[in-house]
């Protein structure tokens, strides 16, 4: 074992100081320990980061973590992660803006404050800031700020605003994390892609702010045929290491927003997912550029598959809670009910972990459902789509020793009224 290896095994042990990981199950805490091993620590803020898709460990967030697997185990999952569209205005036209078909509107403060302390209520242990862009509302400093300890912030933006004094409101909010997105390694390319002249200059000023104000800080990519084209990756990575990133999250175009009607065009086929499998393995194992996180492998049946509406959901501008921030899909508003109640209703139609992507296997029918406004309520869709997953479950949850906590359990099936007919829920009977 070489010595950067032993310095990364030292570090899990730190995974042990948190009272809720220690309890959970040897087989479950083994197989996490084992998962975390192969995988390249940050550290930062004396806290070490294994990607941004799982809260830093020691610390509080990690705690709510492994209360969230226990709680899993026990057939009762939660929420991991929760990201909040805080506004829909955006300065910049993306050509992949998956937040389009929403009407204009920015989530209220007082509504936006109490919906974050809903989530962490439920156990959420990331909450992500996105948008439109959320640095333009004036507030964002104070929306981080309403996130307790309970859970890590991360913000995702396009730059647009970071300057230094707003980089030092969101670190004196608590801010953990910042995704700056970077769609192209070259202005031109960049700025085509955004619709507007200067983004890359102003994206790039921003990774440089959020590296000064000391945040876990990542680009983001939507990688397309186009920039998987010889020799393109390795430009965009080397590119990402001279600005001293710690992570570039690596996604794929999805049929959502923009791109719901027209998506087959840009979509990348399965050659192509495979190479970004291969992008973040090849280099991940290097340890010279920063951390890939592709989607591709992240979210594999191998891996942690599908967790839309299971461990993770995504709450629009205009309070509506859907699966993820792709699958634009309302099961119920933070204006009208408690968030828990939606959760729930959520989670019996996603009763389990998926190991392929629910909205690429159901882009079609959710196009069918499409009426030119986003997102499209649950009772139209419910009478297309069969949302129960009977499949094999994702390499993780196996792996942990996740089964169907109440093997008998009915997921939510729809009669032909598009109502739910029967649904049993951690082995009780729940209202339909
Ligand atoms: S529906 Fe697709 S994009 Fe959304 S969480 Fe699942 S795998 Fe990810």
């Amino acid at each position: 074992m070489n010595l950067q290896a032993m310095a990364g095994q030292l570090a899990l042990l730190r995974t042990l100081e948190s009272r809720a990981v220690r309890k959970l199950p040897p087989r479950a805490l083994w197989r996490l320990r084992s998962l975390l091993a192969g995988e390249r620590l940050t550290r930062i803020d004396g806290r070490y980061v294994v990607n941004s898709f799982l809260p830093p460990f020691p610390g509080p967030a990690f705690d709510a973590l492994g209360r969230g697997i226990a709680s899993l185990l026990a057939g009762r999952p939660v929420p991991v992660s929760a990201y909040i569209a805080v506004t829909t205005r955006c300065p910049y036209r993306c050509w992949h803006c998956s937040g389009a078909h929403r009407p204009e509107q920015s989530l209220p403060y007082a509504l936006a404050v109490d919906t974050i302390r809903q989530l962490q209520d439920l156990g959420v242990s990331i909450v992500g800031f996105t948008g439109g862009e959320p640095l333009q509302r004036g507030d964002i400093a104070d929306l981080v700020g309403a996130v307790d300890a309970r859970s890590v912030s991360l913000l995702f933006t396009s730059g647009h605003g970071l300057t230094s004094e707003c980089a030092a409101r969101l670190k004196a909010g608590g801010l953990f994390g910042c995704a700056v997105s970077l769609d192209h390694h070259t202005a031109a390319g960049h700025d085509r892609r955004r619709g507007c002249a200067g983004a890359f200059c102003r994206a790039v000023d921003a990774v440089g702010e959020s590296r000064r104000a000391g945040f876990y800080t990542m680009l983001q990519l939507v990688a397309t045929p186009e920039n998987m084209a010889e020799g393109e990756m390795d430009r965009y990575l080397g590119l990402a290491a001279e600005m001293g990133v710690h992570e570039i999250r690596l996604l794929e175009p999805m049929p959502a927003g923009r791109l719901l009607d027209g998506g087959a065009v840009c979509r990348i086929d399965s050659a192509q997912r495979e190479r970004l499998r291969q992008v973040h393995r090849r280099t991940n194992r290097g340890g010279k550029l920063p951390k890939v996180e592709a989607f591709a492998e992240i979210e594999h049946g191998d891996s942690y598959g599908c967790g839309a509406g299971f461990q993770h959901l995504y709450i629009d501008a205009g309070g509506n809670v859907c699966p993820c921030d792709f699958v634009p899909v309302s099961f119920g508003n933070v204006r009208d009910e408690p968030l828990a109640a939606i959760w729930e209703r959520m989670n019996r139609a996603f009763a389990r972990p998926r190991r392929n992507c629910f909205l690429i296997e159901h882009a079609a029918e959710l196009r069918e459902a499409f009426r030119g406004r986003l997102p499209i309520p649950y009772e139209d869709v419910a009478r297309r789509i069969d949302f129960a997953y009977r499949g094999e479950l994702p390499g993780f949850y196996r792996k942990i020793g996740y089964r169907q906590a109440t093997e008998g359990l009915l997921t939510y099936r729809e009669s032909g009224g598009g109502r739910p007919v029967l649904s049993r829920m951690h082995g009780r009977r729940v209202g339909a």
